[in-house]
């Protein structure tokens, strides 16, 4: 019997395996593809994400630094920038390989090819089914299946508040290929688009209820038919209020453990990782509620004021540019924690752009 299945060998299920591995846990990855195939992400993530790489992994993923961000609302553009690299567009599918490769240094094993169809829990653990007819008994599994979790369907898990559609494309666009601001267009209903300059080309994208790829055309005045490579995903949105049963949890974005104003949910995955890692005892199913709590109180604060951020999106045009008016310039906040924008240099830079001063 396994301590635990970790079905899915995204960000949060290889963290997770390579943590409970790493304390001598006997952990078997089930992976219904290949590890990061295909691609549905566009690698946009703040400087925290080399807290959960290897030394040398910067190197290898970095495709180019980002410095801020640039707003378009109809015809107007706001900037918001620091001096200083704030984010990064990496290679995802790279990055899913190294962590898959830290998850077997440690000592899991990682079947690829290999969709879990069922999960059966009992008193005594839980029986994992996979699509070829071979069965895996556990203590305990986890759901790092992303947004649209068999693992949750299962065992009777709520979903999250909101799946949106997710597309992005890709176009050689020369030397801005380098910029080192990002755009967004708010103008796509419900959520936002992007262009992200990532070093060897530029990635359009758009999220939204309705859809995304028309949208972006609209809002970015692009083809998308003329793009090199086109892909689409789904990002959950507000978290179901249980992630864990008696002896099933969920981490990553089968939990919808993502930013709601921006969707991005690789920092968060691996940090739920990393909290479950910590309270969870695979012979002590209780503390799979521990876990429950303990994720909500760390990330929960910043998913509140990030649902609060999205708000923002729907506001009437007059009011986006007041806004966006009001906070231009040099900004000093962390793109995986809005509460850093309460801080007193932000509320100086308010303070001088609606007085004038
Ligand atoms: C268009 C788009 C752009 C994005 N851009 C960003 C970004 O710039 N920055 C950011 O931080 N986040 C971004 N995200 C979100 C990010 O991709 C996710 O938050 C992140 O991948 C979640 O990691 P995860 O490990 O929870 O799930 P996933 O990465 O989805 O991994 C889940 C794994 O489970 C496997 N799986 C699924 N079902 C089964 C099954 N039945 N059996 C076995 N295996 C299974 C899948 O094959 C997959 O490998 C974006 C998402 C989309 C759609």
């Amino acid at each position: 019997m396994y301590d635990l299945v970790v079905v899915g060998a995204g960000p949060a299920g290889s963290r997770l395996a390579r943590r409970f591995a790493d304390r001598g846990e006997n952990v078997v990855v089930l992976e219904r593809g290949e590890v990061g195939v295909p691609l549905a992400c566009s690698g946009h993530v703040s400087g925290d994400v080399w807290n959960f790489l290897p030394d040398g992994a910067r190197d290898e993923l970095i495709g180019n630094e980002i410095r801020g961000a640039r707003f378009h609302v109809g015809d107007s553009s706001y900037e918001f920038y620091r001096d200083e690299t704030v984010s990064y567009a990496i290679d995802r599918v790279g990055m899913d390989r190294i962590l898959a490769d830290e998850a077997r240094d440690a000592g899991a094993t990682l079947q690829q090819n290999t969709p879990v169809v069922g999960v059966d829990e009992s008193d005594d653990g839980v029986t994992v089914r996979t699509d070829g007819g071979k069965t895996y008994d556990a203590k305990l599994v986890a759901g790092c299946d992303g947004p649209r979790s068999t693992v949750r369907d299962e065992v009777g898990l709520p979903e999250p508040d909101e799946l949106l559609q997710g597309v992005l494309g890709f176009a050689d666009e020369g030397d801005a290929n380098d910029d080192d601001l990002v755009d967004v267009y708010v103008d796509v209903p419900d959520f936002f688009g992007w262009r992200i300059p990532r070093g060897d080309c530029v990635e359009y994208g758009s999220a939204s209820s309705g859809s995304p790829r028309e949208e972006l055309e609209d809002v970015a005045g692009v083809d998308v038919s003329s793009f090199d490579r086109v892909c689409a995903g789904q990002i959950p949105i507000g978290s179901p209020t249980r992630t864990a049963t008696d002896r099933c949890f969920l981490v990553g974005d089968s939990a919808a453990q993502t930013k709601p104003f921006t969707g991005g949910g690789i920092v968060y995955g691996m940090t739920s990782a990393d909290i479950a890692a910590r309270h969870v005892n695979p012979d002590s199913p209780g503390t799979l509620g521990v876990y429950d709590r303990a994720w909500r109180d760390e990330l929960g604060r910043e998913m509140y004021l990030g649902s609060i951020i999205r708000k923002a999106y729907a506001l009437p045009r007059p009011v986006q540019r007041a806004v966006m008016t009001a906070f231009e310039g040099e900004i000093n906040v962390h793109m995986d924690r809005p509460t850093t924008l309460l801080n007193r240099s932000t509320a100086r830079r308010v303070v001088r752009n609606v007085l004038g001063v």
